[in-house]
């Protein structure tokens, strides 16, 4: 226990020298750099041509999804992220070795070319991943937390990363385990995870761009848009395109849903209303939760 212990605190405090490395040196392997360049991207997009012209460029909420922004991509995706990783490799190898198996890597993927080895961990993840979205919105404590990405209510690249940071601690747990059995680190991680930010983006922002066929495959702005929709019809009620990267998922579990352009629709839930603004008190609403329910019984 001691040694998984001693692998979160170093993981902790290396991390303090890691940021400051981030920002203080430029490079092509830099999240920081990567993360303003892609908001920047998409930022000069929708004030060039917005898909809905009616919403401002600085919309509803817009600083405070920036906040989020760097706080969710940096302090908690990061940490969380090697953290997590280091535990779950030592875990999964002292499992593995107590039973005899020297050999983590399930199938010898790092031994095949590059890109067929994060295409594939790219595609697995994005199918855990759309899987523990649907839990997100199915398992009511999970849903508790998950209204903090649905609270908003307008449209923009930032609204990305509005999301509770145990959005984090749950997506990295369970994604983990299939990506340790089939042999690729998190931390092998850097092209995947850039593509999914500037996808991330592209889904929330406030543009429109022809896909074509592409649009079955790929998620969108004119697809996500009715993931964040106030009104579903009853028999959707629990939600519709849960894609994250890949849409693909949806039309092939059915969980497809785009009635008609989505320009302009309300957002959000039921009781958004009495939702907190702030984004302490977002934090906080998760977690009291449980005793609110317990109240209202
Ligand atoms: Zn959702
Ligand atoms: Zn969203």
């Amino acid at each position: 226990m001691e040694k998984y212990i001693d692998i979160v605190k170093n993981s902790y405090s290396g991390y303090a020298n890691y940021l400051w490395g981030e920002i203080t040196s430029p490079s092509w392997h830099n999240y920081f750099y990567w993360l303003v360049g892609i908001s920047l991207f998409f930022f000069v997009l929708e004030a060039y041509k917005p898909w809905n012209k009616n919403q401002k460029l600085f919309r509803k909420d817009f600083w405070l999804d920036f906040f989020y922004m760097f706080f969710n991509f940096f302090l908690f995706s990061l940490i969380i992220y090697n953290a997590a990783s280091d535990v779950v490799v030592n875990f999964f190898n002292d499992l593995l070795a107590s039973v005899g198996i020297k050999n983590v890597v399930a199938f010898e993927v790092m031994t095949w070319p590059m890109w067929t080895h994060l295409l594939l961990g790219f595609v697995v993840r994005d199918f855990v991943q759309w899987n523990v979205h649907r839990l997100l919105h199915t398992v009511p404590t999970l849903w508790e937390f998950h209204k903090v990405h649905h609270s908003v209510e307008e449209m923009g690249f930032a609204a990305h990363l509005r999301y509770h940071w145990m959005e984090t601690v749950v997506y990295r747990t369970i994604e983990y385990i299939p990506l340790a059995l089939i042999g690729i680190g998190l931390r092998d991680f850097f092209t995947i995870h850039i593509f999914t930010l500037a996808v991330g983006h592209f889904n929330h922002s406030n543009i429109k761009v022809n896909l074509g066929p592409v649009r079955y495959i790929l998620n969108n702005p004119q697809m996500h848009i009715w993931h964040h929709a106030m009104n579903l019809p009853k028999e959707r009620r629990f939600g519709v395109n849960y894609g994250i990267t890949l849409s693909v998922w949806d039309y092939l579990f059915k969980t497809d849903y785009i009635p008609y352009e989505g320009k302009g629709i309300k957002l959000g839930f039921d009781g958004i209303k009495s939702f907190p603004k702030s984004f302490t008190r977002q934090i906080l609403y998760g977690f009291k939760a449980k005793r609110r329910n317990q109240q209202n019984i």
